[in-house]
Parts: structure tokens; sequence; C-alpha cells
């Protein structure tokens, strides 16, 4: 079938974005009289899930030291829970489970999500936090841990089930959603974007929207775009530039046990565990595998077929335009993980839980992880630039931000929304910058 002349609406990526994105338009569009479906298009140069989204671990959790990251994580926990079933949400919840270098930003996330009613427990004390743990799980063991931040919401969705579910709420709303077509540019007139270019035709609009995840960079020069940025010191000292990308690459894996072998002590599927700790880590063989501090992150996940999760990931070091995105994930020469990160991560496991001493042999040994697309301060960016062209850039914080295309969708009918305020571009000149915390993930 070949692509259309025109659409009023233009969303580049059929990854959780624009997917999002394409259903709540189209929604509100028919609800509030001014359009339907038939307005929006979803373009996709390879198909649905092609991208970081069909590849993500697919945890939900509000752990955010970020005051504007938790609101927004919140508002989208609230979409996840609006249909479990088509999103294949497990709502099990999510522990952080820490050292005392974390304990003060742990804390102070803990009272913030009291206040905003998001429901979780904080454990204080080394006795404490090992007994809390035990009562979930008898073989737990990880050695330096202060403190437990146990938020009763939250846990993880399946990737490729929950795009498949936005999928089929998108075009059941009528929107046109196609693989194989790839952008290749934008036409512009008088600045604003009035057609993209694609390897198909020319597709005119009224509105882009960019939610091109890992490949962001594209677009962004097709629009030139500045490629450093400058971000103002906010007490008025020097400012810096930094690149407006950079890659990090993500660093996962699973251990082909069943499922099932990481119940809680009652039989149930457990909360996700995230632990971050300044202990040693030894091998089972008792060899130093990293002095410390590091941190995983895993849950039993019967799409991924074991117990799936991820190390700490490590930054790209090449300028972004020297990055290889393609072939992207699992099919990438350059970002899968492997030896190196099997003996850490499948250590850190036996460290934690008695259950996994001895089964390192066990690590599926296809390739996994992959990269994503960091902003100048690994925040996201949801603003417009050139008048109509909308960029979704999440830094990577995104697939458990299934929310963010509802409010985009009101940005895009002409309501502004102060969950997104905070993340617009102008705050890098402006020096308003988000807290940055003691955690050594640039995503938390
Ligand atoms: C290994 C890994 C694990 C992760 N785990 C988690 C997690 O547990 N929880 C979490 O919240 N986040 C996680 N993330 C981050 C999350 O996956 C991303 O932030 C999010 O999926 C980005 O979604 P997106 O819709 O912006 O982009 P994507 O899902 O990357 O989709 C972009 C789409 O755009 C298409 N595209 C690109 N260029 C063009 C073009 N020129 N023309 C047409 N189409 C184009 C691509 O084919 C792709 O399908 C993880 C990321 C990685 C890499």
């Amino acid at each position: 079938m070949s692509i259309p002349s025109g659409k009023k609406y233009v969303i580049i990526g059929a990854g959780i974005h624009g997917l999002s994105t394409a259903m709540h338009l189209a929604r509100k569009l028919e609800s509030s009289g001014r359009g339907s479906g038939d307005d929006v298009i979803v373009i996709d140069k390879k198909a649905v899930g092609a991208g970081a989204s069909g590849i993500a671990c697919g945890v939900v959790r509000n752990n955010y030291f970020q005051p504007a990251m938790r609101e927004l994580m919140a508002h989208s926990v609230g979409v996840w829970e609006s249909d479990t079933e088509a999103y294949s949400y497990h709502p099990v919840g999510y522990m952080q489970i820490s050292h005392e270098g974390m304990h003060e930003d742990v804390l102070s996330i803990y009272e913030q999500q009291k206040a905003i009613g998001y429901e979780s427990s904080f454990i204080e004390g080394a006795a404490e936090c090992q007994e809390y743990m035990e009562g979930i799980f008898h073989d737990w063991r990880a050695q330096g841990i202060t403190s437990v931040l146990h938020e009763k919401k939250g846990g993880y969705a399946n990737n490729m089930k929950s795009l498949r579910g936005l999928l089929g709420k998108a075009e059941a709303a009528g929107v046109d959603v196609r693989g194989g077509v790839e952008v290749t540019g934008f036409v512009t007139d008088g600045g604003a974007v009035t057609a993209v270019e694609t390897d198909q035709g020319t597709i005119g609009c009224d509105h882009v929207v960019i939610a091109v995840g890992p490949w962001v960079q594209a677009p962004w020069a097709w629009l030139d775009l500045p490629t450093t940025t400058t971000i103002a010191s906010p007490d008025g000292g020097d400012s810096i530039e930094r690149p407006t990308w950079i890659y990090w690459a993500l660093q996962e894996g699973t251990l082909g046990v069943d499922p099932g072998y990481l119940v809680d002590n009652d039989g149930n599927m457990p909360p996700v565990i995230h632990i971050d700790t300044d202990a040693p880590l030894y091998d089972d063989d008792g060899e130093l595998v990293v002095e410390g501090p590091w941190g995983i992150y895993y849950k039993p996940d019967f799409s991924f077929g074991g117990v799936q999760g991820g190390y700490m990931p490590y930054i790209v070091d090449k300028p972004a335009a020297e990055v290889a995105v393609d072939p992207y994930g699992p099919e990438s020469p350059d970002f899968v993980v492997g030896g190196d990160f099997y003996r850490t991560w499948t250590s850190a496991l036996s460290h934690c839980q008695k259950r996994f001493e001895g089964k390192s042999h066990l690590i599926k040994p296809e390739p996994s992880g992959g990269i994503g697309s960091f902003s100048p301060d690994s925040f996201p960016i949801f603003d417009t630039f050139s008048q109509n062209a909308y960029f979704i850039a999440d830094s990577n914080h995104g697939y458990k931000m299934i929310g963010v295309g509802a409010l985009v969708a009101e940005e895009l009918l002409g309501h502004e929304q102060a969950l997104l305020e905070p993340f617009r571009y102008s705050r890098y000149a402006e020096g308003k910058l988000h807290p940055v915390s003691n955690s050594p993930y640039p995503w938390s």
C-alpha cells in the first residue's frame, strides 16, 4: 500500500512513545470533535518494537531522586495499571536496596513518595534490612546493606506484548501504523516542517512527532539543532558545554533457570530487585570480581525465559556521530554483552541469594543488551522545535514512561502540561537542572 501524500500528524517511530502518543492523540481528536485517528500516521523504518522498547528489560519503578521524574513516573504507573492485561504489566513492586552512601538520597525519595501518595516502605539499619529481606527471600545474604526502599507499586511489563497491546489500541482508534518506511529528512518552509521525506515518498504534515529513541541524533541534525549544548550554572558560575547526545551501553542478560526459581518465601512472584552496594564482589571460587561499588537488578521473567536483569551501564567512548546505532540491539556487533558481564552479573546474583551459588554456567550465552541515547544531563527532553517538530527524547528512561504519550497528545492539541514543563530544552540555558543523586546509574 502506498504511503499517503499528507496527514495532519506524522509520528516517526513505533516504540513505546510513538505508539502511546498515536493512541492518545487519536482518542483525543475524536472526543474533542477536532478530528479522528484518520489524521494520524505512525511510520517506522523497520517494525513495531524494532528499537529500545522491543529489548527493554521492562522495569517500571518510581525510584527517582528528581521530584519531576517521580511525578511523571507516578502518572505513568497509573497508565500501566489502567489495563494490566493489554500492557502485559506485572504489578509486583520494586525494591531499591542500598549501601550507606545512598542512604540519605533514598530516604529523601521515600519521604517525597509519601508526599505524593505513592505507597512504599523504608527500612533502615543493617540488621533490620537483613531481617526484612529474609522475610521475602529466606536465602538473602547481601553484605553492606543499610537501607531498603520497597515500592509497593511498579514492577515490570513484557516488552513486545505491551507494544502489541498499544498497537491494537492505536489501530482500533483509527491510526495507520506502517513498518518498512524510513524517514530520510524534512521539508521546511518558514522554519516549520511542512513534510516528512521518506524512502517511499513525501508526506505533507501540520505536525511531526519524533520518537526515534537511540536514533535521535539524525532528525536533530536535519533540523540543524545544536550538537553541543551550553549548560548555565544555577548559581551564576561558569557555564559548561556538553555534547547534546552521547550513548551508554546497557548490559543485560538472562540466567536460564525456570522463572519460578525466583519466587518469594510464600511462593509468589517477588518484587523487582535492584541492589547497589560497596561490598567487594567475589565469584563462587572466592576470586575478587569487583572491589565496589557495584549494582545489579533482576526479576523472574517468563518472556525472557529465566531470571533476567542487568549490571551497571558504561559510556560509549566515541562522539555520537561515530556510533553505529544500526544494526541495533542483539544484532549489533559492538554493543552486546559477553564473558565479563556473565561472570560479574552471576557472581552478583550469588552474592545476593544463596540459591544462585554454583549457577553461573546457566547464563544464556545469547547476545543481549543495547545502547541508549542520553541528553546533556541524562534526563528527557520533551519539547517542540522548529515550530511544529515535537521531540520525545527520553534519554533512555522511557519504557516505563508509557504515560508520556497521553501528555504529549494534549500538548499537540495546544494544552501545555505541567508534568512535562521541567523537561524543556531551555532548562540548560536557564541552569534549571534536575538534582543529581549518588546513584552509579545515569538514570536515577
Ligand atoms: C537494553 C535496554 C534495557 C532497557 N530497560 C529499560 C527498563 O527496564 N525500563 C525502562 O523504563 N526503560 C528501559 N530502557 C530504556 C527504554 O527502552 C527506552 O527509553 C524507550 O524504549 C525508548 O522508546 P522510544 O519509543 O523513544 O524509542 P524506540 O523504542 O527505540 O523506538 C524508536 C523507533 O524509531 C524507529 N526509527 C528510528 N529512526 C527512524 C527513521 N529515520 N525513520 C523511521 N523510523 C525510525 C526505529 O526503527 C524504532 O522502532 C532500556 C533500554 C535498553 C537499550
